[in-house]
């Protein structure tokens, strides 16, 4: 499965579990907020950028599959 990770920077309140969850995936900027490190994750990644967003309280974190006709679960 392809999937694009996205983070919308206004509701991110950098909290960082995305970044303690898949500290390979997410990073913070100079400002504290998170951002996307690899923005299209491949194999067990796509869990773990989905087990990101699932905890993101503030559920800023986009994992969207890249082909809509791929009907394989994020989770
Ligand atoms: S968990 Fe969500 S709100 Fe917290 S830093 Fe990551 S993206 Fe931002």
């Amino acid at each position: 499965m392809s999937v694009n990770v996205t983070i919308d920077d206004l509701l991110c309140q950098g909290h960082g579990r995305c970044e303690a969850l898949a500290p390979h995936l997410f990073e913070f900027d100079d400002l504290g907020y998170a951002r996307v490190i690899r923005s299209t994750p491949a194999g067990h990644d796509v869990e773990f950028a989905a087990s990101a967003a699932a905890n993101c309280p503030e559920q800023a974190i986009r994992v969207t599959r890249k082909d809509p006709s791929d009907s394989e679960s994020l989770r």
